[in-house]
This record gives structure tokens, C-alpha cells and sequence, in this order.
């Protein structure tokens, strides 16, 4: 049994915990490996071993740090289908959708590399008579990043090239259940010439968590996960002075318009709702069509497409989605199925009979793709997030309706919409109340240089995540205000000065 272990200093490290839990392979319903769960004790190692390597690292020419990154997103290419290929085999997404997972978090390790030009600072020239004035970013100290479970590489991806990039050191703490990309992308940082103790990794639960957010060392904390434990990150990690970003859940919705394209809306919808099996907090889970002919419409050609998907291993090459993550959550998107069924959905396809017969994968996590009709603003169903391949539908009569349903729901991650008409698109982007917009796009996920974020409740904490805004979220502002005397000395100044 592979043992997963935490990474500091450079180096494997089994801890004192003596805890540690199983790690399953969806696709076969099995332990494959284990993971050293940390203790408070742990924890405390791992953000020593930053804290000891940030002078010298934030005093890096950020240059240097840059072609240290560069060499780690060369090792990124070279090797994408390696870390793909450990990432889904514990998470259970198909080989494409990995090396997608790969390469997108790649593109952050690409804006990473600009440090030398976006760490450059503003100078202003006498401000005052010979008084000259200019910024600087400066590093914060030991960063931390909690991720969940649904991207082992890509999340935690969007936090540690721009703090490392901006002269931070890291403690990475990956889901549980997906320990082994944070392991891989720590030993090829240290292969790209990463000094050892800059990046590590504690692997566990709550417990590690509880630690890193009372540290008194730990300056800021970067958290992706559910909304319940993204609040309690960013009320605990703020009440003990640190900076926190912490991004939760996601229930996205796209309107569909009378004049859109409903050919390529089904396809678009087919991926946002299905892929990953719906575990994306980007996936559109609630489809809004303008009118019972839209919705009449759309719903004759995604049934099909929904009973032609191909449901199976990350290792067969033909699938489209794998299974879920764990049983439980196996269980609970089943179990939401039957609450909407039982609250008054119209079950249109049903994933709950789905048998995964191939040889070896009987007892893996699968469900068929599922697809829920008739659903309102009053159901479990709609009001929170199953985070499973269930598409709802709910029926509206006007944009005005549809805009309602997307602006009564709590979180406001993402959100599309499709039609041929720029008017209602452009009057869409600017008035709905949701992070991130997609015009024809199901899946608006913004690239690197773009920041990543939702609003609402899908939110907690000021800045979104990598591009310019991570760079905020990493850095703190330094002004300093300088005169050079020349000649003569004045005399102390009490007053405040005037202009000129
Ligand atoms: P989760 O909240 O259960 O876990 C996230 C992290 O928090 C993990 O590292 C986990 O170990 C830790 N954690 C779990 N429970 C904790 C607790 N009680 N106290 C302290 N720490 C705890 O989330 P998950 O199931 O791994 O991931 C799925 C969720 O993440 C979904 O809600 C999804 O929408 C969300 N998500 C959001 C985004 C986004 O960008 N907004 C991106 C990906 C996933």
C-alpha cells in the first residue's frame, strides 16, 4: 500500500500523528493508498520550514524566482500526462479532463513567470518641492492554501505560482482524498531548482486546518471548498489576523433564450452539467429556458444525449464522466434525486438506475446522468448544490423571470447565457449579479491573466483568485517618500505641507 506522505523542507516527511486514512479509487470502489493525516504538532513543522526559508526567498531577485517557475512549468509540460494520469486515478475524471485540469493550472504558472513586470512599482516624481515618492509590492511571509477535492492540481495551482512568484513561502494542505498531485508538484518544484522549505505540503483534515488558521506565523490563507467550511476559514483566519481568501460553493445557472442556438446550447450544456460528473463548481446545474417551447425543445434533444453518455473508468479512453468521489457522496446525490422527485420534479432521465457492469468497476462510484424537469425556486433541489451529473430545469416566461430565479439563488459563482440577441447579452453581463458571465459559453472559467471568482456565497473575502488580483491578494503596498538635502539644512517642520 502506497503511503502518502506530508513534503517539507525539500523532503518526504511521515509525521508524529501517527493518523491516517484511506485513499479510494472511484472507479473500483477500493483503498489504493494511504495518507498521513497531520496533527497540530505537524503543522507547526511545516510552517517552520517556511517561515526559515522566506527571508532569503522574498529577497530572491524576482527574477530569479521567475526561472525557477519557468522550469517548473517546463517539467509541467513535459510530464502532463504523468500528474494527469495520478489525479484522476484518485479523483476518477477521464485523461482529457485531467490534462484540461493540467494545462489550466499550467496558464497560472505562465502569469507566474511575468513577476519581474507585475511586482514593478509606481514612482512619482516631486511629489513636493524635491520630495520624491514610490511603491513597491513586498511578500507576506508563509502563505497557506487548503483545496478541495475536485482539482488536485488546477485549485491549488491558482495560489502557489503567484505567491511563490511575489517572494512567499507556501504550506499547501490538499483534500484528503486526493493527496498525491500536491505530493508530485512538490518534489518536480524542488527538481526546478525550488530551495527546499519554500513549498511544502501537510497532508489532512480539519485538524491540520484548525492549526494552519491559529498559527501566529501563517500571514494569509488562500481556501477552495464548500461554503459552510469557506465562511468558517475566512471568520477564524481573519479573527486571528490573517488575510483570507476563501472561495465556496456554486449552484450556476444558464438562461436560455427563444432565439438561441439550441443545437449548440445542448452540447454546451451537455459538458457543463455532466463533465467531471458534475463535480466542477463551474458546472451548470440549472438550465432557464424563456418559455415552455424552449424548454419543450431543449429537453427532446438533451435526452438522448444524456442516455448516450459514456459512463466509466478514467482508464477506459472512451469516457465521458467518471464515477463521484466517494460513496457517501454517492449516496447524497442519489438521495437528492429522490428528494426532487419527492418535492414535485419531473425525473426525465434518471441516473439512479445506472449499473456499471464492466468487469472491475462494479463497486466503483457511478451514476448515470440525470435530468430533472419542472424544478422551482422552492425545491432542495434548486436551493442547494448536489454537485453531481444532475441537470434541473426550470421554466420561466420572460428574461425578467430568468434573471429573478438567477438572483434569488445564494451563491453567484458563474452563470451563462445563451441567445443570438447582443442587446439582452450585453443588458445580461451587466446587470446580473454573479462573479463570472459566459455569453454563449457554458463554462466562463477566466484564463490566468484573468482573475478567478465568484460573489455572494460562493465568496468570502475581498480578492478574487491568481492574475492581478492574486497578485494583490499576495503582496502589501510599501510608499516611501524620500528628499535628498542639498546644501542647506532646515530646520524641523510641525506643520503639515503645503502644495508646491
Ligand atoms: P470541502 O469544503 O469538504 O473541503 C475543502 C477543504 O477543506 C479540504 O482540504 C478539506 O480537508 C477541508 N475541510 C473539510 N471540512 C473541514 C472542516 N469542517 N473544517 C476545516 N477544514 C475542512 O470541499 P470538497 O468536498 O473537497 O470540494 C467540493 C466543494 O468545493 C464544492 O462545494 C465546490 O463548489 C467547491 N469548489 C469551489 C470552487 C470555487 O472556485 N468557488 C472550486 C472548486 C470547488
Amino acid at each position: 500500500m502506497i503511503e502518502c506522505a506530508h513534503f517539507i523542507n525539500g523532503t518526504p516527511f511521515s509525521g508524529a500523528s501517527g493518523r491516517s486514512n484511506p485513499v479510494y479509487n472511484p472507479a473500483i470502489g477500493a483503498v489504493e493508498k494511504t495518507v498521513a493525516m497531520a496533527s497540530a504538532e505537524d503543522v507547526s513543522v511545516a510552517v517552520a520550514a517556511a517561515k526559515a526559508a522566506w527571508p532569503k526567498w522574498s529577497k530572491t531577485p524576482a527574477l530569479r524566482r521567475a526561472r525557477i517557475l519557468d522550469k517548473f512549468k517546463n517539467i509541467l509540460w513535459d510530464r502532463a500526462d504523468e500528474l494527469a494520469k495520478i489525479l484522476a486515478g484518485e479523483h476518477g475524471k477521464t485523461q482529457d479532463d485531467a490534462l484540461g485540469e493540467v494545462t489550466r493550472g499550467l496558464e497560472v504558472v505562465e502569469f507566474a513567470i511575468g513577476a519581474p513586470s507585475f511586482l514593478k512599482g509606481e514612482f512619482s516624481e516631486n511629489v513636493g518641492s524635491v520630495v520624491d515618492s514610490h511603491n513597491i509590492r513586498q511578500a507576506l511571509g508563509v502563505c497557506v492554501g487548503i483545496t478541495p477535492f475536485n482539482f488536485p492540481a488546477m485549485v491549488p495551482m491558482w495560489m502557489f505560482p503567484v505567491a511563490l512568484a511575489c517572494g512567499n513561502t507556501f504550506v499547501l494542505k490538499p483534500s484528503e482524498r486526493v493527496p498525491s498531485a500536491a505530493l508530485k508538484m512538490a518534489e518536480w518544484l524542488t527538481e526546478a531548482g525550488l530551495p527546499d522549505g519554500v513549498f511544502n505540503v501537510i497532508q489532512g483534515d480539519k485538524v491540520a486546518v484548525n492549526a494552519l488558521l491559529v498559527h501566529p506565523d501563517v500571514k494569509a490563507i488562500s481556501f477552495v471548498g464548500s461554503t459552510p467550511v469557506a465562511e468558517y476559514v475566512y471568520n477564524t483566519g481573519t479573527a486571528n489576523g490573517k488575510r483570507v481568501q476563501a472561495l465556496g460553493g456554486a449552484k450556476n445557472h444558464a438562461i436560455i433564450m427563444p432565439d438561441a442556438d439550441l443545437e449548440m446550447t445542448a452540447n454546451a450544456l451537455m459538458g457543463a452539467a455532466f463533465g467531471s460528473a458534475g463535480e466542477r463548481c463551474m458546472a451548470i446545474s440549472v438550465a432557464v429556458p424563456v418559455s415552455d417551447v424552449v424548454a419543450d425543445a431543449l429537453i427532446e434533444k438533451l435526452v438522448p444525449k444524456i442516455k448516450a453518455l459514456k459512463i466509466g473508468a478514467t482508464t477506459d479512453e472512451d469516457s465521458e464522466m467518471g464515477p463521484l468521489i466517494t460513496k457517501e457522496h454517492l449516496a447524497k446525490v442519489r438521495g437528492y434525486i429522490d428528494t426532487g422527485e419527492a418535492e414535485g420534479a419531473t425525473v426525465v432521465v434518471d441516473g439512479r438506475d445506472f449499473k456499471q457492469d464492466k468487469q472491475g468497476y462494479e463497486s466503483g462510484y457511478f451514476i448515470g446522468g440525470t435530468l430533472l424537469d419542472n424544478v422551482t425556486p422552492d425545491m432542495t433541489v434548486w436551493k442547494e448544490e448536489i454537485f453531481g451529473p444532475v441537470l434541473a430545469i426550470v421554466r420561466t416566461s420572460s428574461y425578467q423571470q430568468a434573471l429573478d430565479v438567477v438572483h434569488r439563488h445564494q451563491y453567484a459563482n458563474g452563470t451563462a447565457i445563451f441567445t443570438r440577441d447582443g442587446d439582452t447579452a450585453r443588458n445580461f453581463s451587466q446587470d446580473v449579479e454573479v462573479g463570472m458571465v459566459g455569453i454563449n459559453v457554458p463554462i466562463p472559467v477566466p484564463m490566468a491573466f484573468h482573475s478567478f471568482g465568484g460573489w455572494k456565497s460562493s465568496i468570502f473575502g475581498d480578492h478574487h483568485m491568481h492574475g492581478m488580483e492574486g497578485v494583490r491578494f499576495y503582496t502589501r503596498i510599501k510608499t516611501t517618500t524620500t528628499r535628498w538635502p542639498s546644501g542647506q539644512r532646515s530646520n524641523a517642520e510641525f506643520n503639515m505641507p503645503t502644495l508646491g
